[in-house]
């Protein structure tokens, strides 16, 4: 069987390196419309299944090396009203997990990246 997966951004990346760990007999291509591969945007707030899911797909390690650990965060209405708090520091250490992490998007890519290098720009 083949797949193709068209477009590199984070989802196409992390399902091929998935994809390519957990059924090494699909043949995979992606196919990027963009030139190079570019990060759109800044940062991205990640939780606990994403670490999961990195941690499955074996680039756990280099994505937190990356990343800031939150010790927590507050969600706030446009008026400066806390609306919720997070206290991700007796979260993680009750679940023995990271909760909640912070990466720029570029960082994330590039790690999937260099996982999964093989890609075709159309
Ligand atoms: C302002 C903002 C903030 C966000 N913050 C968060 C956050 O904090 N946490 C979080 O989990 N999510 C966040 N998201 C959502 C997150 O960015 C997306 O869920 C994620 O980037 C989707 O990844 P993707 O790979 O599907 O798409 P993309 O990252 O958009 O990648 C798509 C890729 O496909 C390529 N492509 C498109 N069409 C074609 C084509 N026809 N042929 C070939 N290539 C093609 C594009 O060039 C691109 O490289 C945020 C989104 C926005 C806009």
């Amino acid at each position: 069987m083949k797949i193709s997966i068209i477009g590199a951004g984070i989802g196409g990346l992390t399902a091929a390196i998935a994809l390519r760990k957990f059924r090494p007999d699909i043949e995979l291509e992606i196919f990027e419309g963009s030139p190079e591969l570019k990060a759109a945007g800044a940062g991205l707030a990640l939780a606990a299944n994403a670490v999961a899911a990195f941690d499955q797909m074996g680039v756990k390690d280099e994505v937190l090396a990356v990343s800031n650990v939150l010790d927590g965060f507050r969600i706030l209405e446009a008026s400066g009203k806390l609306i919720t708090q997070t206290n991700n520091i007796a979260i993680n250490r009750n679940l023995q997990t990271i909760s909640n992490f912070a990466v720029h998007r570029a960082d994330l890519q590039r790690c999937c990246w260099r996982k999964f290098p093989i890609c075709r720009f159309t």
